[in-house]
């Protein structure tokens, strides 16, 4: 039977079924970005990183979270084995990922120089197969990147189907250093933070999962990051004096970040808000909420094909 055309050109029944579709989408993505309500048997998951998480809405005061956290974790032995153990299960979910070939994870990290985002990189990515992995790290825009909108560099390096993306540093500058050092006008970057949920929206809708995560340290801990990489010759090639003029404006990034935060932590893409002064706790958090959310997605290995039983190499 012809259903009535719609205003896009399909039948009624054929908009019905999208709009069904991008709802179930939608639904199992949210499910994704609350995994402990999928994959925990018995909550509150240890470490509390439900409780790091920024609820659609809600604002954000970042003095009120202690960067020195670390739960009932006294020391970075205390944490190996559970670090080990949320390791192998993110390399076997990204194997799964990759073989299932219909969906991706796409993982944002921010913070403050010498925040940690290489660090986090270094330690939960270890023994996950690079191939499906890309890490993007995003400095000041190119010519070319600043004669496009300011997505255009950002969604290129959008994980494809089956992949893993780390953005380190990422489309959330645009509201973040653009609006502190006045890089743009306000009325350039406030549409921004619209503009970038709708594009994670988008992105939710056909199949990536977006976590995004702040790594908290404090003013004093930078100073002691920064004057470590003073003292240590073979830590020196890491110090530049932009991150000493950087650091003056922190009150103001501290601001932008909040602000960027509570209007962007959404049900498809939450931002996590997470203690980063103990460097083995924060990748802790991080290595799990990954595992967690691979998890709560359930990629499988696809169905072999069939008659497999029967069939033999030739010698
Ligand atoms: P590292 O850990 O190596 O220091 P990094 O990400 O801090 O890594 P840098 O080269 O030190 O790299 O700094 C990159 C700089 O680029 C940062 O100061 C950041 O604010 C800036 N940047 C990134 N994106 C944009 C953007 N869209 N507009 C303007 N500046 C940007
Ligand atoms: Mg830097």
């Amino acid at each position: 039977m012809a259903g009535r055309t719609s205003a896009a050109g399909g039948t009624a029944a054929e908009s019905r079924e999208t709009r069904t579709a991008a709802r179930s989408a939608a639904g199992r993505q949210s499910r994704a970005a609350r995994p402990e309500q999928v994959v925990v048997a018995d909550p509150p998951p240890e470490p509390d990183y439900p409780r790091y998480r920024v609820e659609p809405g809600a604002g954000v005061r970042l003095a009120d979270v202690d960067p020195d956290e670390s739960e009932h974790f006294g020391r970075k032995k205390d944490a190996a084995d559970e670090l080990a153990h949320h390791r192998d299960r993110i390399a076997d979910l990204q194997a799964r990922l990759y073989a299932e070939n219909r969906r991706s994870l796409l993982l944002v990290l921010q913070a403050m120089d010498t925040g940690g985002k290489d660090g986090t990189i270094k330690h939960v990515f270890r023994g996950v197969n690079p191939q499906g992995c890309q890490v993007s790290s995003f400095k000041a825009p190119s010519a070319e990147e600043s004669a496009h909108d300011f997505l255009w560099r950002y969604h290129q390096r959008v994980p494809s189907r089956g992949m893993i993306g780390i953005f380190n540093r990422s489309h959330y500058e645009d509201v973040l250093v653009v609006r502190v050092k006045g890089l743009v006008p306000e009325e350039v970057w406030r549409p921004r933070y619209d503009v970038i949920n709708q594009f994670e929206q988008a992105l939710s809708l056909s199949g990536v999962t977006v976590l995004k995560f702040y790594l908290h340290i404090s003013r004093d801990e930078q100073k002691r990051r920064l004057e470590s990489r003073l003292a240590d010759p073979d830590k020196r090639w890491k110090f530049s004096a932009n991150d000493l003029r950087e650091r003056r404006y922190w009150d103001d990034y501290m601001a932008a970040f909040e602000e960027a935060l509570g209007n962007t932590s959404t049900d498809v893409a939450p931002w996590y808000v997470v203690p980063a002064n103990n460097k083995w706790y924060r990748n802790l958090v991080i290595a799990r909420t990954i595992a967690d959310t691979l998890e709560a997605m359930d990629p499988r290995y696809p169905a072999p094909e069939e008659g497999l039983d029967a069939v033999t190499v030739d010698d």
